[in-house]
């Protein structure tokens, strides 16, 4: 029989041990290696496989608690830690020394969030990525805040029966044995489709960082609704959208009771971008604006990050859900349903007889938002393509997407060893070392490196075989017939590690394609190899899922099955010990598929080493002192080819290599060439993918300009809002009579390279020069007449035209060596607080661009 009601029966903790239940609750416990060892000593076992040390102090039986409340040297060390915690809470970082007062507040907005173990809030990299954004800024001592949701059913527990059938199970979270305490006296109203719905607030610690968790599960609102936090992307699209209505509606409002008041609003992938709507919604009630401007004041705030490379995977919602939740918004505002759905709508992209079919999250984003990122290059090269048509006439190299590279959070993801290693060598602020200091790392011997990777690949395969044998007794095998999990691994053989999502295009059973050869490569009698596997399906994806299938039933071979393994339940703690122990990350998505990738990162901090296709941050991380690059045959368009052809690849790079390498011992049986690259390994990619490189990186390019517009809109009763406002109308009538109506070269000197004077004449209408950029854009042209990353310059105005009506522009070119050049000319509005003409969305290109060549 079911119960009807679950509930936690908490432990009483003794008075003596109140330090410990202080640390519990404060998620900054996972960077603290002294407060990770209080709770392993309060059970080993527990700690290595839970890793929550809220979840443990709850359950802890009594007289376990009782004696170590009567150990002096047990509560010494905790009260010792808690006051360094307290400690280190106010204690100034390096914003403190940095900021110039320019940036006072962030709220990051994120649909998932991975903190810790015991907070299972995230499906994959997407929340874990969240949660070390907000690790990171407590590093930085940023003044930032995190707002989500507090889902019941949080990630779901992964069993896996003997024929590889993934089982997914959702047990109910029991926010009393977390380290969540609710916020007393704040409760937000939301509108879902015209039921106001009661939200009520949680919130963690991570360090000196808030973190915000929406629920709407009390007594306020009906069954149905109290529903709409159950469960981390739940049901269909209705669930989904009320979901990410209160997250971004509700997560504004909650901040408003909270009395904080972000100047920076930080969207992370779309599903949060109804915040903009609530912001623009506030202005006009607030402030009396009309849409436009309260736009142009909220939307210099606005960071928008997008995490999708793949046009499908974009949140998308029908018309019909859009009007039955965006109606009373749309009265409220005075907007027309059209004008809305206008703003998510994805030119290019959807059927022309019904283009306002669907409302795009990340179109909308981008169009409210101030500023987008990308998170690795080449994904912001693909993003840019993706959305080049939100930008008509904007050439894609200038569509505004920049790129922030993803990175992790060292102190959660770094072994004690590793960790202990790099603040001798490199510092006690190894996390946030410069370059410079990582190149201490040289100096590290041989001996003490491979100490630590040995006993890092040992404790790994403990754990796996423990895991393994738990795994296998559960799927019903008796304890004889268990026993060869004891001998499953060796912990002295080349291990691989591949754990991710099963998504399909990460390709984790790409090599299972070959299973002759991928057993010749584990069983090599003198060279053998081990690959460990982990990764949940989506509880949708059935093909996540048959990939599951194929990797359990290749490992329960009776040839393989001491080399190849896959471990249940991949989550945070699963993939701390595969990033500890594994010599070598595997990483084989389709490219350019993979937006970033963050656990071959984790991998680096541990002394591991990539091998992995040129995806995400691999693509401009990778060199060959530092790892491997599995080649990729984009050109092959069938996708069975392809994965044949990628398998190949691996395959090759894993035995004339990866393998080879590792097998070159000194005569101490030392493998000192991969040594050589575990240390250029650490010692270049470590500050490259620190979690605080990339605040930094968000504080100076996306933070602090985006807080300055945001403040510079808002000054004197919004006046330069609404000035811009004006502007953009005059703009707006004016464009059609703009126009570039000729171009010219002439060849002025021979001095140094080939100088020209290109000129133009351009037809303003009723617009001053000083309302417009004309713009040389000049370059090497390819045999197509097409300019290939040209250099755009502005030119200056010399005087009347040819005709009355016209201006005549030029600008000095020093062309500077022989070849195939041309330029065409180009009229953008140019406004101070607008930092790009393509968000106004006029161009003036001149006709036909034929290619002006110059020859030497
Ligand atoms: C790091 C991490 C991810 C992300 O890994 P990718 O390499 O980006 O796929 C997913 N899930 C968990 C539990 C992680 O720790």
């Amino acid at each position: 029989m079911k119960a009807v009601q679950t509930f936690t029966v908490v432990s009483r903790l003794p008075p003596e041990l109140e330090p410990l239940r202080s640390i519990a609750m404060n998620l900054g416990w996972i960077a603290d290696e002294r407060a990770q060892e209080l709770f392993r000593r309060i059970d080993h076992e527990q700690w290595e496989y839970v890793r929550d040390p809220a979840g443990m102090l709850a359950i802890e039986n009594q007289s376990r608690l009782e004696a170590l409340a009567a150990d002096d040297e047990f509560t010494a060390l905790a009260a010792q830690v808690h006051a360094d915690l307290v400690r280190s809470l106010d204690s100034p970082r390096w914003f403190q020394d940095h900021h110039d007062g320019t940036l006072e507040s962030v709220a990051y907005f994120s649909p998932e969030f991975g903190v810790a173990p015991g907070l299972p809030q995230y499906s994959g990299g997407l929340g874990v990525l969240a949660g070390d954004h907000l690790k990171a800024a407590d590093a930085l001592g940023l003044p930032l805040v995190g707002v989500g949701l507090f889902y019941h059913h949080g990630y779901f527990i992964q069993e896996v029966d003997d024929r590889g059938r993934q089982m997914a199970r959702f047990p109910r979270l029991d926010a009393d044995a977390m380290a969540l305490e609710a916020v007393p006296d704040v409760q937000v109203t939301v509108d879902i489709a015209g039921v106001p719905v009661v939200a009520t607030v949680w919130k963690a610690n991570v360090g000196r960082i808030a973190l915000y968790l929406l629920d709407t599960d009390n007594d306020h609102n009906d069954a149905e609704h109290r529903l709409i936090t159950d469960r981390l992307y739940g049901g269909g699209q209705l669930e989904r959208i009320r979901q990410e209505i209160l997250l971004g509606v509700g997560g504004v409002r909650a901040l408003d009771a909270l009395g904080i008041t972000p100047q920076v609003f930080h969207i992370n992938e779309g599903h949060a971008g109804f915040l903009a709507l609530e912001r623009i919604r506030q202005a006009m009630v607030g402030a009396g604006l009309t849409f436009d401007e309260a736009a142009a004041v909220v939307r210099p705030g606005g960071v928008f990050t997008t995490h999708t490379p793949v046009p499908a995977g974009i949140d998308r919602f029908p018309a019909g859900l859009m009007e039955d939740h965006f109606s009373g918004w749309c009265r409220e505002v005075g907007l027309p349903m059209d004008q809305l759905m206008a703003l998510g709508h994805e030119p290019g992209n959807e059927p022309a007889h019904a283009p306002n079919d669907t409302f795009n999250m990340a179109v909308m984003s981008l169009r409210l938002s101030g500023a987008t990122n990308a998170v690795s290059q080449l994904h912001g090269r693909v993003s840019r393509e993706m959305f080049a048509d939100v930008w008509p006439g904007v050439p894609t190299a200038e569509v505004p997407i920049g790129a922030v590279t993803n990175g992790v959070h060292a102190p959660s993801w770094t072994s004690q060893e590793m960790a202990a290693v790099f603040e001798r060598v490199v510092g006690d602020d190894w996390p946030t070392a410069t370059p410079e200091h990582w190149q201490a790392l040289a100096s590290l011997s041989n001996d003490e490196l491979w100490a630590v990777r040995r006993a890092l690949r040992q404790r790994l395969v403990t754990y796996v075989r423990r895991r393994l044998r738990r795994q296998e007794l559960h799927r019903g095998l008796s304890e004889s017939q268990v026993a060869w999990c004891d001998e499953a691994l060796d912990p002295d053989i080349l291990t691989l590690g591949f754990a991710r999502r099963f998504a399909t295009y990460k390709r984790a059973a790409l090599l299972l394609g070959d299973p002759a050869r991928l057993q010749a490569l584990l069983c090599d009698p003198d060279r053998p190899v081990q690959l460990v596997l982990a990764g949940k399906a989506h509880p949708a994806d059935l093909d996540g899922q048959n990939l599951i299938a194929r990797v359990v039933r290749a490992a329960e071979e009776l040839e393989v099955r001491h080399r190849l393994v896959f471990v249940e339940d991949y989550d945070i703690a699963v993939a701390r010990m595969l990033v500890e122990g594994c010599d070598v990350w595997l990483n084989t998505p389709v490219r350019p598929m993979e937006a970033c990738g963050t656990s071959g990162m984790k991998s680096v901090f541990n002394g591991g080493l990539n091998c992995s296709v040129l995806d995400g941050w691999w693509d401009e991380c990778h060199d060959p002192t530092v790892g491997w690059a599995i080649a990729s045959a984009e050109w092959q368009s069938d996708p069975v080819q392809r994965d044949a052809i990628e398998a190949v690849n691996t395959f090759n790079v894993l035995e004339r290599q990866v393998v080879p390498l590792f097998h070159d011992r000194d005569d101490n049986a030392v493998p000192t060439r991969w040594l050589d690259m575990v240390r250029s390994s650490m010692s270049t990619l470590c500050p490259r993918i620190e979690s605080t490189r990339m605040l930094r990186q968000y504080v100076g390019e996306y933070y602090e300009p985006a807080a300055r517009r945001s403040a510079a809109m808002h000054a004197d009763n919004n006046a330069r809002a609404l000035a811009l406002v004006r502007w953009r109308r005059a703009i707006d009538r004016a464009w059609p009579s703009v126009a570039v109506v000729a171009t010219d070269r002439t060849r002025v000197a021979d001095d140094h390279g080939v100088t020209y004077v290109l000129d133009a004449e351009v037809v303003l209408g009723d617009l001053d020069p000083g309302d417009v950029q004309v713009q040389a854009v000049h370059g090497v042209v390819d045999p197509d007449d097409e300019l290939r990353s040209p250099t755009v310059q502005a030119m200056a105005a010399v005087g009347p035209g040819s005709l009355p009506g016209r201006v005549r522009f030029e600008l000095e070119v020093v062309f500077p060596h022989p070849g195939n050049f041309g330029f065409t000319v180009r009229v953008v509005p140019s406004h101070p607080d607008v930092p790009t003409y393509a968000d106004l969305g006029h161009v003036a290109w001149a006709p036909a661009p034929t290619a002006q060549a110059t020859q030497g």
